[in-house]
């Protein structure tokens, strides 16, 4: 999962760099207005965390910008792209202004980590079509809050990049994900990228879970089917 956070407290975001580095997020940091507005022609984001206070602007005139996007030709950027601000302004009206302009939650600094985290993941099951909380696909079950993967009730122990390419091909179910996408969910634009790394990592969930489950489109890139075999009116499937 790919996260921007726009932030100019340099503390505030490395610590939010940190964490959710932690927890297997991409994270890329932006401290103003306008190089965020930048960074979203540039890359599609799961998730935006939003502080309102910039050194170059109001971060609310960014979101405004975002949702008010009319795309044409260009994909990019997404006015659908999920916003959490994060905010030390107490007052209702600020609360207020933000959801109206096209926030789907905020949080209030100081804010507990555990809390953003949770947030976070309700705001991206949210993005995905998904209600319930745990994703299933056959006899596998994939937890995102406690990162942890079950297959025929037994754990399977997966790396975290490993956990994040098995969370994009569950959510993107039935549609191809090219090497570069998955790449993109994995590392920020400062990480460094090994030449072969979504292969190896397929490569290992692979002898992990079976040949069947991650299936390869040549020349394309990969894919889990809509369903797995027997497997009807899954829990926690995607609308199709
Ligand atoms: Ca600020």
């Amino acid at each position: 999962m790919r996260i921007l956070v726009v932030e100019d407290d340099v503390g505030i975001a490395r610590g939010l760099r940190l964490n959710l580095k932690q927890c297997g997020y991409a994270v890329d940091v932006c401290d103003g207005v306008e190089s965020a507005w930048s960074a979203l022609h540039l890359e599609t984001f799961d998730l935006v965390l939003l502080d309102l206070g910039l050194s170059d602007g109001d971060g609310a005139d960014l979101l405004k910008r975002l949702r008010q996007n009319t795309r044409g030709a260009h994909p990019l950027p997404d006015p659908l792209t999920p916003v959490l601000i994060l905010t030390a302004r107490d007052q209702v009206a600020d609360r207020i202004l933000g959801l109206d302009t096209g926030a789907d939650d905020y949080l209030i600094k100081p804010f507990d980590a555990d809390e953003l985290q949770a947030r976070m993941r309700a705001l991206l099951r949210r993005s995905a079509g998904r209600a319930h909380p745990l994703l299933r696909h056959g006899d596998i079950v994939v937890d995102p809050a406690a990162r942890s993967v079950h297959r025929g009730g037994q754990p399977v122990d997966v790396s975290p990049r490993e956990f994040v390419i098995l969370m994009q091909l569950l959510e993107s179910r039935g549609k191809v994900l090219s090497r570069q996408q998955l790449e993109s969910r994995l590392y920020s634009w400062h990480g460094s990228v090994e030449s072969n790394a979504v292969e190896v990592h397929v490569h290992h969930l692979r002898r992990k879970f079976g040949d069947g489950v991650i299936q390869t489109m040549r020349g394309v890139g990969y894919f889990i089917a809509r369903a797995a075999a027997g497997d009807e009116g899954a829990e926690g499937d995607a609308a199709p």
